[in-house]
């Protein structure tokens, strides 16, 4: 692998979370020459490089030191880490912000016709999701069995499709779930990105640039506040 002495930083290539971690980068002085095709693009006025990958990707990176930096939805994060973990895996990194965009709940949904009560009335039902470990432990911290129905995408789909009673999906304005028929009845997560180093420690030299960054993305964040 070539080694060199740039930081490198994984965000996501095209999504959610895409425009606002390059913006917020732009907003820090850092000028970068973007290039739809390339998976990699470079600060032309720091040593920087940015690693343009799917967001499922950049927990992993950053866990495996492959990255130094990462910014990511915590909904993804936590549940590669609960992933690893459970799988006996040591998960180590540092989350250096919160940072202010990327904002969803994972909540669960139910057809809008069904009568609910409480978490209870989902015992022993089978729940569509892609996120099994974040619902996995919320439904074992409220004592309550279920059925899992793993689905990457679709998931709104999944009740009326007969493949699930319920789903448990990111949410933002809701207007999904109304679209199909659902109605939110528990938010089992508060999401927001964030930035995250990896555990290994950084040359000195690297160390001060993210922390110089840092001290940026604290001070652009609290002018927007
Ligand atoms: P990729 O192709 O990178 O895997 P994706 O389809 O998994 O993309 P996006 O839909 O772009 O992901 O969402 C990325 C992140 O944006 C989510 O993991 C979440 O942290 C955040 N987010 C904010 N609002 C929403 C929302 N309403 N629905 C889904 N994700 C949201
Ligand atoms: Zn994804």
């Amino acid at each position: 692998m070539m080694t060199n002495n740039r930081i490198r930083i994984a965000m996501q290539k095209s999504g959610r979370l895409s425009q606002e971690s390059q913006a917020l980068l732009k907003q820090c002085g850092v000028k970068i020459n973007w290039n739809e095709q390339r998976l990699i693009a470079y600060a032309e006025n720091m040593p920087l490089e940015i690693l343009r990958v799917r967001d499922d990707d950049i927990p992993g990176l950053v866990f495996d030191g492959v990255v130094d930096l990462g910014i990511i939805g915590e909904n993804v994060l936590e549940e590669e880490e609960l992933a690893r973990t459970s799988a006996g895996e040591q998960v180590s990194y540092k989350k250096l912000r919160r940072l202010d965009f990327g904002g969803c709940r994972l909540s669960i949904a139910l057809p809008r016709e069904m009568p609910y009560q409480s978490i209870q009335d989902l015992n022993n039902a089978r729940i569509a999701t892609s996120y099994p470990n974040l619902l996995k432990r919320y439904m074992q911290q409220q004592g309550v069995k279920f059925k899992n129905c793993l689905l990457t995408g679709s998931v709104e789909v999944a009740p009326s499709a007969g493949l699930a009673t319920a789903i448990c999906d990111l949410v933002s304005s809701g207007a999904t779930l109304e679209a199909n028929g659902l109605r939110e009845v528990e938010v089992i997560y508060r999401s927001k990105s964030c930035l995250i180093q990896r555990a290994l420690p950084l040359d000195e030299e690297k160390q001060a640039l993210v922390d110089r960054l840092l001290t940026r993305i604290q001070g652009v964040q609290q002018a927007n506040e």
